[in-house]
């Protein structure tokens, strides 16, 4: 297996890269599809022959891990749980299981979370797992991930200790917050100070998510939502649609279109399905 990571003693993420630049015919170098898993979150991140999961969406079954067959994806480097919220992480065993070296990522806050620890019991993944803790960066050939782990205290809301990563290949970035709410959105925009041209809304078009101020603190041109059709939280909330078309930002949702591919042109992220 190719080595991809490793971790210092405070559980900072960085690369330890083997091989080569693993170039395919007819493929692009990097891509972000955010896949159709319905009502949850699945995003793939493919650059310089690597690929990484964030979240396997919201069914247990063996249907994410055939999309991803049918996508070509051979290996996964890399399976990253934003939060433990079932419609993020049930897929989990099923992928797991298909792609079997694969380490599975998420942030050390919720180790002693109880759902997500039966969860993994259950599912014998206990040994898979590197609990990240603080802030790291991923380095893949000219592509990096950059990955922060927020706090996060036992009987809080999950939301809000969403891993948040941004994926940047030189200056075309995406930004990924899981489900965390407009009060973790602060720390993408102050503190990180990320800009990326697209974002996926946070908690799939939630009200409580994806602010004004965190669209123009990242200069978002790209707006990806995941949602289920004719989801039961009727997701995306016309509120946030209307934030995001006042802003004069191109709209991508799941629940309209399935699957959205997105890759570089200009420079940017841009869509080309
Ligand atoms: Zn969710």
């Amino acid at each position: 297996m190719r080595r991809l990571f490793s971790f210092t003693s405070v559980g900072v993420v960085v690369a330890a890269l083997g091989g080569a630049w693993v170039g395919y015919a007819g493929r692009p170098a990097s891509r972000i599809m955010i896949l159709d898993v319905g009502q949850g979150d699945a995003t793939l991140i493919q650059s310089d022959g690597r690929t990484l999961l964030i979240d396997t969406g919201p069914n247990s079954d063996n249907r994410l891990a055939r999309k991803l067959r049918s996508l070509r994806v051979a290996t996964l480097d890399g399976i990253f749980l934003t939060h433990p919220d079932l419609d993020h992480i049930n897929g989990t065993a099923a992928i797991a299981e298909e792609f079997p070296d694969a380490p599975v990522l998420i942030s050390a806050a919720f180790r002693t979370h109880p759902e997500l620890a039966s969860a993994l019991r259950l599912w014998k993944l206990q040994d898979r797992v590197r609990w990240v803790s603080d802030r790291g960066t991923l380095q893949m050939g000219t592509a990096r991930l950059e990955v922060y782990v927020p706090a996060w205290m036992p009987g809080t809301p999950d939301n809000d200790g969403s891993m948040l990563t941004r994926f940047c290949v030189a200056d075309a970035c995406f930004v990924n917050s899981g489900d965390a709410s407009t009060a973790l959105e602060p720390t993408i925009t102050d503190e990180l100070k990320w800009t990326a041209n697209l974002v996926k809304a946070g908690h799939h078009g939630s009200r409580t998510s994806t602010s004004d101020a965190l669209l123009q603190g990242l200069g978002a041109t790209d707006v990806a939502i995941s949602c289920g059709r004719n989801n039961r939280f009727r997701h995306p909330h016309p509120e946030v649609l209307e934030r995001v078309n006042a802003a004069g930002l191109k709209v991508h949702r799941t629940d309209e279109s399935g699957t959205i591919t997105f890759e570089i042109r200009s420079g940017r992220w841009q869509r080309v399905n």
